[in-house]
């Protein structure tokens, strides 16, 4: 009923403080380069405390514990260069065409992360200096004249560090200049001012991810709250001429839960979108329901002990990949009203928008 519902304060805008960390490693490969100098530059502008490091490796940055291990490396950032394994790139469906990355690791904490599992070693959040180079390994995988996209938020939250590297808004400039490739990326950040006058020339799609109220309220720590991640959207979306970015644009809701009263916490999500979105853009959905693997339950465990995330194997569907892993994901009943729920909403409230998947 929805006079039981509790509002969470994740329904009023609360722009996502900048992450500062406390520590800016640079190992001396990230200081030959000179994006790694105009990082160097950033940090140092906002009087972080920089260390360089004497060789091009990480250390020191495990705790007595696993989760002194998290605390030290989500309050640190690592200047490095990528590995040359980086420069062949892997696809990434449904998402996009291709995956490259910017950075490594991601300041906020929510306590179902992607990332659990997916990174090895600490969860430091490590930037790349070597982005001319990244950025001019992408031409070759551009297909001839058929769109090629390229997801750069796989192993990050760009937006989340943007303040510290620059590096997204140096990858829309670039994908601005190409005729056929596509960059798209996602955050649950806001700091969206400085990208609105970029050349993006149409070939960015800017997306953030949401969730109903009880979920990002209790299991997305550190990010934006989900009304300022729609006026982040909003302000991207609206035309030039309205002071906006003018730039194509999408949702990603993720993880979808069926939780209590799952219907009307989704359908005030929707609401709020309704609200943000009250003019005609390019606007797409993505829609991802809640799923783990042993591998994401065990880290994610090691990382949020006291966490209330429902990971119980017993009330879950088994899916296996191509590669004989296991995951878990609701049961065949359940997806389909989560489906059909999310799918009429859009339809229903956003004729224009397009619903890319379901997964
Ligand atoms: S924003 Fe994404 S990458 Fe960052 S902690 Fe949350 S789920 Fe993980």
């Amino acid at each position: 009923m929805l006079a039981n519902v509790q509002l969470s304060s994740n329904t009023q805008p609360k722009a996502a403080k900048l992450w500062m960390p406390e520590q800016v490693l640079f190992t001396p490969a990230a200081l030959d380069e000179p994006w790694g100098q105009q990082i160097k530059q950033r940090v140092l502008a906002l009087n972080l405390p920089v260390e360089e490091l004497p060789r091009n490796r990480l250390t020191g940055l495990r705790g007595e514990s696993e989760r002194d291990t998290y605390d030290i490396s989500k309050r640190t950032l690592a200047v490095v260069t990528s590995p040359p394994s980086s420069l062949k790139l892997s696809p990434i469906p449904p998402s996009a065409d291709w995956q490259y990355h910017l950075a490594e690791g991601c300041p906020a904490h929510c306590q179902y992360c992607y990332l659990a599992g997916s990174l090895q070693g600490p969860p430091v959040i490590r930037a790349f200096a070597n982005l001319p180079q990244i950025l001019g390994n992408l031409a070759a995988y551009e297909r001839q004249d058929a769109p090629t996209s390229f997801e750069v938020s796989c192993y990050t939250d760009p937006l989340g560090i943007e303040h510290l590297t620059g590096s997204l808004a140096e990858s829309i400039r670039y994908f601005g200049t190409r005729s056929d490739g596509y960059l798209r990326w996602v955050s649950k950040f806001d700091a969206v001012e400085p990208l609105l006058d970029l050349p993006h020339n149409g070939h960015t799609r800017c997306r953030f991810s949401v969730n109903a109220a009880p979920i990002s309220g209790r299991f997305e720590g550190g990010t934006a709250s989900v009304a300022s991640r729609l006026m982040a959207l909003r302000k991207l979306a609206l035309p030039r001429s309205r002071g906006g970015g003018g730039y194509p644009v999408g949702l990603v809701i993720a993880p979808i839960m069926p939780i209590d009263d799952w219907q009307i916490h989704y359908g005030q999500l929707f609401d709020q979108i309704s609200e943000a979105i009250d003019f005609e853009c390019d606007l797409t959905f993505e829609l991802i329901s809640h799923r783990f693997t042993p591998g994401s339950k065990e880290v994610l465990q090691t990382w949020y002990p006291h966490s209330k995330l429902d990971m119980d194997e017993e009330k879950r569907s088994t899916k296996r990949n191509k590669f004989g892993g296991t995951k878990y994901v609701y049961d065949s009943d359940t997806m389909k009203k989560l489906r059909q729920f999310f799918e009429s909403e859009i339809q229903r409230r956003f004729a224009n928008a397009k619903t890319l998947y379901w997964t």
